[in-house]
């Protein structure tokens, strides 16, 4: 189904984001939408609100758009207010993906229809439809990438027969994020082989998803993971080889971590990375990170407004896969867009040619 999705998404790449005024019908026009967002610390979140929110309007929507400061409680009483003030269609990414029953209840009795946006929101039959990146996909390129940093495979993913051994050390993302696990388990099941086989060590051997999780993505909470470890598994003197990071703002404060502790910048490991945050892309073209990975946010942005917009309307929104997100009530409907790999390779070709960045946004 995944292989199936990805096509898909690919080849509809151009044309599904072209959303125009015209496919508006009259009668849903000035309905309020209310987007929910985890947080602005980091700067994805930003860019994916604005871009949800500009499409709406555009469309002839009002649009409610919040920021939870990664708070549970703030996000909960931000949904309740946006049913009181009469929103037709929730787009939600959830803090905590358990924390919103009640809301979406509320919701579900109100016929207020709810996408999830990014995250899945678990445990609740009101999630209409989800859209996401291949969750599973992204840990697997991030987990690729690092085995490519380290010279284990070469850039067309064959293995060179290096054989090691390269101190591994690995972070997971926020326990209550539904992708995080996806992240992880995809990462892993991508490097299980070599640790088997001895080419990679993880030497502090913190290896199950719970020993290397990092509550609500925190950059200061895997900085000093980072720290503690160099402090204690590699106090003999030996060094950190690669570092599988989930997320951009983990990376910087990993890489912080590092430095701090002695390590040169032209002498880093290979650390990976999510979202292709200016921060993250400046310090792979400085030689510090070495990957990213690569969510066009205005892809899903124009994807969750195109479902908005269909359900308004009474059309069935088009998914693409129909299996691989099980909210522990029901499979969720699901529109899947294709993660990408970028280091300082390709940054260009993927990160400012499209218009994601300008040149000088990463000076
Ligand atoms: C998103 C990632 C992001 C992370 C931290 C996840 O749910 O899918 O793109 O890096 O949250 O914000």
């Amino acid at each position: 189904a995944i292989g199936l999705a990805l096509s898909l998404a690919a080849c509809s790449g151009g044309t599904r984001g072209g959303t125009t005024a015209d496919d508006s019908a009259g009668s849903s026009k000035g309905a309020l939408v209310g987007v929910a967002m985890p947080t602005k610390t980091s700067e994805r979140w930003i860019k994916d609100g604005d871009a949800v929110k500009a499409s709406l309007e555009k469309l002839g929507y009002k649009v409610d758009l919040e920021y939870a400061d990664d708070k549970i409680p703030q996000q909960v009483q931000q949904i309740s207010n946006m049913l009181t003030k009469g929103a037709k269609v929730l787009i939600i990414a959830s803090i905590d993906g358990t924390a919103l029953s009640d809301q979406l209840d509320e919701a579900g009795k109100a016929g207020v229809k709810v996408i999830a946006y990014d995250r899945l929101i678990n445990g609740n039959k009101n999630v209409d439809y989800y859209t996401t990146f291949d969750n599973n996909e992204v840990g697997v390129q991030q987990a690729t990438s690092l085995l490519t940093g380290l010279g284990v495979l070469d850039k067309d993913g064959k293995e060179t027969g290096a054989t090691g051994p390269f101190n591994v050390e690995l972070f997971g993302g926020s326990p209550d994020d539904n992708n995080a696990t996806f992240f992880f388990n995809g990462a892993m099941d991508t490097l299980q082989p070599y640790i088997d086989k001895g080419v990679l060590v993880v030497k502090s051997g913190q290896v199950g998803f719970t020993q290397v999780a990092t509550l609500r993505w925190d950059p200061a909470t895997a900085q000093k993971r980072m720290q503690n470890l160099i402090a204690s598994t590699y106090s003999d003197g030996s060094k950190v080889d690669a570092v599988l990071s989930p997320y951009d703002g983990l990376s910087i404060g990993i890489i912080s971590a590092l430095t701090s502790s002695g390590y040169a910048t032209d002498a880093l490991p290979i650390v990976t990375g999510q979202d292709a945050e200016a921060a993250s892309v400046k310090s792979m073209i400085a030689g510090q990170q070495y990957s990213t990975i690569y969510k066009d946010t205005r892809q899903l942005g124009d994807e969750a407004v195109k479902m908005a917009d269909d359900l308004l309307n009474g059309r069935t929104p088009e998914v693409n896969d129909t299996t691989s997100y099980d909210n522990k009530v029901k499979v969720v409907p699901t529109f899947l867009f294709a993660p990408q790999v970028v280091t300082k390779d390709n940054y260009k070709e993927l990160l400012v040619d499209t218009g994601y960045y300008t040149e000088a946004d990463l000076k």
